[in-house]
């Protein structure tokens, strides 16, 4: 896997600080599709900083690489849509496999999903239900079927490469010009009269990349790191006009660093990869059984995935193996498929969502006297987001309004504002 990372300590070694029309902080799918769009739209100078631009432990490196479209509320169906037609432009450089999701529901679920199903026909969704038979007919491996009360099938939908699609927003945004600032773990952004301040520690100020050892350290702490310096690094200072907020399960540390308290947290999700003789999932793009355990063909093996209900939030990384696999992954498909009974565990990892309290995420200007924008917190879907949330905010920002997609329900204030104002989505998984 190709990774790009750039350095560029001459930044900040001059005396006079660099200054920038646009500072995204946090280089994942997210802050590198913000920096594709608005490096594209208009000659603005932007730079996107991060303290590891390998991603070594961010969730753009560590998820499960699905995208779709269904979801409760129009403007989450809308971002995921607008970054499922540009992976389908050009699938074989996404690594875009559009072979659809099936879910499968049980009675309640069925009912919520044909409470959606007018939301969905009138975005025009393709989208057919399946009786419990069909579902079998469709994918003979599925042959307990009698807790099922119905499926549904989005051919639209699949699975991508989210490197790649990294790597297209980076490739691009830095032909236009936009500085990439790897090793700077951000400590404190301050408001100036005109500007912000941004001061970081470089962790690049002795070697080529940041050593994975500090990444680790600096990014598995739950304070920042004012408060539990790892060592001391020289720390740099940039100036911007405008900052973005798009650091993931970090945004809510970014956030107290100009005052502004989210209530997003990070929380533990894993994933497992595992062999099944007798099972060739790769006609098929993802199934999400209806207890919530998703899976999918991975080159020569299968994922599966599984929200841990009660899992508490903070900085873990830990895989938990065969406990995780065993408990978790194992029976559920093996109830679904006998021919699961044999699965081979063979690795896996774990990555952090960014929960919002309402599970959408978390767009727009949270301070416009000081410029001040957020893009994080999308609670286990900002991969399949990434383009249209970066095409939203290159919008706000250049264009003072949101453009091809309204995403101002998805403001970072609608958590103060009443239950009203929540966008609870339920199709998470
Ligand atoms: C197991 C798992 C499975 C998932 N499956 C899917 C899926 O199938 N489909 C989907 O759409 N989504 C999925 N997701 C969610 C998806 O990966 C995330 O929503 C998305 O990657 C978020 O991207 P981001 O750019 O906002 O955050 P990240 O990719 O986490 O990037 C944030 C960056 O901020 C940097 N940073 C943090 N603090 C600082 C600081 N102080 N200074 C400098 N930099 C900092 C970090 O180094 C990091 O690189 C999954 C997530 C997990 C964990």
């Amino acid at each position: 896997m190709l990774i790009l990372s750039f350095n560029i300590h001459d930044l900040s070694e001059q005396m006079t600080p660099q200054k920038f029309d646009i500072v995204i902080v946090g280089a994942g799918l997210v802050g590198s599709a913000i920096a594709y769009h608005a490096t594209r739209r208009k000659k603005m100078s932007v730079a996107l900083l991060d303290v590891d631009f390998q991603g070594k432990y961010s969730s753009s490196e560590l998820n499960a690489g699905g995208a779709r479209a269904e979801w409760f509320h129009r403007v989450n169906i809308e971002l995921s849509r607008l970054t499922l037609d540009f992976l389908a432009s050009d699938p074989e450089q996404f690594g875009f496999r559009q072979k659809g999701y099936v879910w499968l529901y049980d009675k309640n679920k069925w009912q919520t999903y044909q409470r959606l199903a007018p939301l969905f026909k009138s975005l025009e969704l393709n989208i057919e239900t399946w009786t419990p038979q069909e579902v079998q007919s469709h994918i003979p491996y599925i042959d307990c079927i009698e807790d099922i009360a119905g499926a549904s099938f989005a051919p639209q939908d699949g699975i991508f490469n989210p490197n790649l699609l990294k790597q297209f927003f980076r490739t691009h945004a830095k032909k236009e010009g936009c500085a990439f600032i790897d090793g700077a773990y951000v400590k404190a952004i301050t408001k100036k009269s005109d500007s912000l301040e941004i001061k970081y520690d470089d962790l690049c100020y002795a070697s080529q990349c940041p050593n994975e050892k500090e990444v680790f350290e600096l990014l598995s702490q739950r304070n920042t790191s004012q408060d539990h310096p790892a060592q001391d690094y020289p720390e740099r200072k940039i100036i911007a006009t405008r900052v973005i907020n798009a650091a993931g399960a970090w945004a809510s540390k970014i956030a107290k660093l100009y005052g502004h308290v989210v209530d997003c947290k990070p929380v533990r999700r894993q994933v497992s990869i595992f062999d099944c003789k007798g099972i060739n999932l790769s006609p098929y793009g993802m199934i999400v059984d209806s207890s919530g355990v998703y899976f999918h063909a991975e080159a020569d093996h299968i994922l599966a995935g599984f929200a841990t209900p009660h899992e508490p939030s903070g900085y873990n990384f830990t895989y938990e193996g065969d406990r995780f696999f065993e408990r978790d992954i194992w029976p559920p498909l093996a109830h679904r498929m006998s021919k699961a009974q044999a699965l081979k565990h063979k690795t896996g990892w774990a990555g952090l969502y960014e929960v919002s309290p309402d599970y959408s995420g978390v767009v727009g200007c949270v301070d416009p006297a000081a410029n001040i924008y957020e893009a994080h917190s999308f609670s286990g879907h900002g991969a399949m987001q990434s383009y249209g949330v970066g095409l939203a905010m290159a919008e706000l920002i250049l264009d003072g309004s949101y453009k091809t997609v309204d995403a101002s329900s998805l403001h970072p204030c609608r958590f103060k504002e009443g239950v009203s104002k929540l966008l609870y989505e339920d199709f998470h998984i």
